[in-house]
């Protein structure tokens, strides 16, 4: 018990997920006993898990092609791939995001080019329109689900005649202005990795409705001449062109993990809307702390909000490092942005060494404000309030005070 007068600490987790539902448990089972693991041993007239989750996605998002593959990074080469990228060529991405997506860029030997970041925490237009000529694509992240306006993104892509993938490892489930995040682009790429919207371990899905791309992609994968057996996939004419030319790169997803996911893809809009109450109260509960900045959303934007990010805008990096050490110190376990080591999850574009050094002011002087949380579902909305009360109050503390942050920061993972 807390004794009067002691400070309030969190003792949850912020990397413990909800365990698999009961449903994905016993079609994981069955696929166990029956063996037939991989995604095209089929008994005589059955359907595998995954030719049914990528049916049941492609519905979802109202695409009408769906690959299942092994990762959200596979993915994003997978696409990439399917769009001809190759050496030497220059795609445009967000200086802000996860090292996955630099990462499938520069494994194909393309240049990755960032482009700079707003306070929304999303790309910014008019530097994406300098930097669009001479580009094959742009890899837009939706980065920790924060989407921008896509109208406006689209038309500046289309102007430039610039293909747009989409990372949507953070907005499965996710709109702008009702078009499921991921149905903007030529192809939309999500991750099923344990800390994104659903949980397979590892895991990935690529959306499209162009028939050539999703045939390349299709046979990239692995599909060796296989790909009748799909179902959310282009008709058989598609593939002619490809067959013989599109290397295998095999990267394809298993029935146990599809397994897993339809139970959860069933059930994502209830999950859905759980994150967001968990990052409402969360909001609610820092509106109008001195020192410290929330992201707008804007109104086009239907987002899911499985994190949280703030800004301690110009803050010195000391105070910033206070604040999250006395947060760790009342349980609260923050990420920062602005480290010059990478830690965990967490990097920036200058750790990305395999990328060309660029000059990103606007995007640096976000980041050394950016501050960011995990919101699992394993929370309560009055854990979020928790949480939100006592970073309201450390924040302020620092904010105030001469507060010296002290030498080493806690490890996190
Ligand atoms: C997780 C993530 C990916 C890649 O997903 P993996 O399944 O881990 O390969 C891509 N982009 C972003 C922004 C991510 O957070």
């Amino acid at each position: 018990m807390r004794e009067r007068g002691e400070p309030e600490t969190f003792t949850g987790s912020f990397t413990q997920q909800e365990p698999i539902p009961e449903a994905g448990i016993a079609a994981a089972l069955n696929v166990l006993r029956h063996g037939r693991l991989h995604r095209y041993n089929t008994a005589e007239g059955e359907i595998a898990e995954t030719a049914l989750l990528e049916e049941e996605f492609a519905a979802f998002t109202g695409a009408k092609y769906c690959l299942a593959v092994a990762s959200g990074g596979y993915a994003l080469g997978c696409a990439l791939r399917a769009l001809g990228i190759g050496p030497g060529d220059r795609v445009l991405t967000n200086a802000f995001t996860l090292a996955p997506v630099p990462g499938a860029i520069a494994a194909l030997g393309a240049e990755p080019v960032f482009v700079e970041t707003t306070g929304a925490l999303t790309i910014d237009m008019d530097d994406l329109a300098g930097k669009a000529p001479g580009a094959k694509a742009l890899l837009l992240s939706h980065m920790r689900g924060h989407i921008c306006d896509m109208d406006r993104l689209m038309a500046v892509c289309d102007k430039a005649d610039l293909p747009v993938i989409e990372d949507c490892a953070h907005t499965m489930g996710a709109a702008w202005k009702g078009v499921p995040s991921g149905r903007h682009g030529v192809m939309g790429c999500y991750s099923t990795q344990t800390y994104k919207h659903m949980n397979s371990g590892e895991g990935g899905l690529i959306v499209s409705d162009d028939a050539d791309l999703m045939a390349k992609a299709i046979i990239l994968s692995g599909s060796y001449m296989l790909y009748p057996r799909h179902r959310a996939a282009p008709p058989p004419e598609a593939f002619e062109a490809v067959k013989y030319v599109t290397p295998n790169v095999s990267g394809r997803m298993d029935n146990l993990r599809a397994a897993i996911l339809r139970p959860q893809l069933a059930d994502l809009p209830r999950q859905c809307a759980r994150w967001n109450a968990l990052y409402r109260t969360v909001e609610a509960g820092l509106r109008s702390t001195p020192g410290l900045t929330l992201i707008d959303r804007p109104d086009g934007e239907q987002y899911v909000a499985s994190s949280f990010q703030f800004l301690l805008p110009d803050w010195p990096e000391a105070k910033v490092r206070a604040v999250l050490a006395r947060a760790a110190a009342r349980g609260v376990e923050l990420k920062w942005f602005g480290a010059k080591e990478p830690q965990g999850f967490t990097s920036r574009h200058d750790s990305w060494r395999y990328a060309k050094p660029q000059d990103l002011p606007r995007t640096d002087r976000i980041l050394a404000g950016l501050v960011d949380m995990r919101l699992p579902l394993t929370f309560t909305t009055d854990d979020a309030a928790l949480i939100a009360r006592i970073l309201r109050e450390e924040v302020s503390t620092v904010h105030q005070g001469d507060v010296q942050a002290p030498v080493e920061m806690p490890q996190a993972d």
